[in-house]
């Protein structure tokens, strides 16, 4: 089986300037930018940030349960490129060293900044 990955989105960007979510998509599918040398990924769930101010802890604390319930596993969490460009272009107030320990910490899933580079 291969990675199972969740990818969390900016909520000011997604579906507006990055239009239905096609970068992410082409970058997993061909296993480009930060998918590069997998062999398998699948998206198991795509959540908002939140808006702001990015209150995504108790977004993914929901995710979470509903993963478990439908008993399917995730092995890494993205805070996808429209996040990273949130911070660094448009003043994103989420703490996102802070959500990312916490994240870490509380659900046991490594977490990355950063999804593709189109
Ligand atoms: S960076 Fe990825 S998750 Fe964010 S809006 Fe674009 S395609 Fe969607
Ligand atoms: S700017 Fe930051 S907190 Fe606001 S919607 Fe985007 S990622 Fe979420």
């Amino acid at each position: 089986m291969g990675k199972r990955i969740g990818i969390i989105y900016c909520e000011k960007i997604q579906d507006t300037s990055c239009v239905g979510c096609a970068k992410c998509y082409k970058a997993v599918n061909e296993k480009t930018f930060a998918f590069e040398g997998e062999e398998d990924v699948e998206i198991v769930f795509k959540t908002g940030c939140g808006d702001c101010p990015g209150l995504v802890l108790p977004k993914l604390q929901l995710q979470m349960l509903v993963l478990e319930k439908l008993d399917v596993k995730v092995d890494e969490i993205y805070f996808a490129t429209c996040i990273k460009k949130a911070h660094g272009i448009m003043n994103c107030p989420m703490n996102l060293e802070g959500i990312t320990a916490k994240i870490e910490e509380v659900f046991k899933v490594p977490v990355k900044l950063g999804t593709h580079d189109y």
